[in-house]
């Protein structure tokens, strides 16, 4: 790939044009960062991993002019700089390569090049600068490394810590109980059984109830979900199943109950039993699952 990349720069039309900087480390990141005016990057959707540099950038007052792919799909806004693409990804389309690349030099050839040099009486770019402003107040609070670190800390760090003290607290009585508490689903949960479903309509909602045998588990100990997949991208319904915590005297099972609205057919859902406890992270710390069929 190198050799192709070097063979296209010694053409004659493109030699005085281009050059390939070679053994890309943070040294000529620093220097590239700091002594762009805009940073254009055209990845095929979805190719771009993420795309530090433009955030390197932002900070140093460059704009970017790149695909809507990895960061800039989601900190691309029009006043903070500039996008190409249709956030589609064709592939190996030929076509729409060119189409891009045609945007790409529309763009720079009737909004990049114009704001850079429209200059005032002072020989500064009025709305060249207006947008540096804009990127850099708008994207660098979110697209940094402070955000991301301070993010860990507060989401994952701290809590980490304060689970750490809450287990370890009193010769580690918390921990004892959570490890009685795996044991015994452990040994029980190849025992725990489905009983009969049953679905019914009441006024706008559809009454989910269901019949589980526990095997002698604690019923605090597990969750008894309702569950059906995302449509059209988001995210799962789910619902938590009630009982009253009384088995039935005869079959010694748990009825589960819940209502949801109306609005998927009732065979999108199914219930399905999970460790739960107070405390401890499920399914990482216990991945007992087991569906309903
Ligand atoms: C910023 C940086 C990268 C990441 O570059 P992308 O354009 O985001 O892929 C890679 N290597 C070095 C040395 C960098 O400084």
């Amino acid at each position: 790939m190198l050799r192709e990349w070097i063979q296209f720069l010694n053409r004659r039309e493109i030699r005085f044009r281009a050059v390939f900087l070679s053994d890309y480390d943070m040294l000529l990141a620093e220097r590239l960062v700091q002594g762009v005016d805009v940073w254009i990057n055209t990845p095929r959707r979805p190719w771009e991993a993420c795309g530090t540099s433009g955030m390197k950038v932002l900070v140093n007052g460059g704009l970017n002019l790149s695909t809507l792919d990895g960061w800039w799909e989601e900190a691309y806004a029009p006043e903070a700089g500039w996008a190409i693409g249709d956030g589609l990804e064709h592939g190996d389309d030929q076509a729409c390569d060119a189409s891009e690349a045609r945007e790409l030099y529309d763009r720079l050839e009737r909004e990049v090049v114009p704001a850079f040099y429209r200059r005032d009486g002072q020989g500064i770019p009025p709305e060249w600068v207006a947008r540096m402003r804009e990127s850099m107040s708008r994207l660098t609070p979110e697209f940094s490394a402070n955000r991301a670190v301070r993010q860990y800390v507060e989401r994952h760090y701290l809590p980490a810590a304060d689970a750490y003290r809450k287990r370890t607290a009193r010769k580690g009585e918390f921990s004892r109980k959570a490890v009685v508490w795996r044991k015994d689903l452990d040994k029980k949960w190849n025992r725990v059984r489905f009983g009969a479903l049953g679905v019914e309509d009441r006024d706008s909602r559809q009454v989910f109830s269901v019949e589980v045998d526990l095997a002698g588990l604690d019923p605090d100990g597990v969750r008894v979900e309702l569950f059906a997949n995302g449509r059209e991208g988001k995210r799962a319904d789910r619902w938590t199943m009630q009982t009253t915590g009384i088995p039935d005297p005869v079959k010694g099972c748990f009825l589960y109950l819940v209502d949801v609205p109306e609005g998927r057919p009732w065979t999108d859902y199914t219930p399905r039993i999970v460790a739960h406890h107070e405390g401890l992270s499920v399914p990482l710390e216990a991945p007992h699952i087991l569906w309903q069929r």
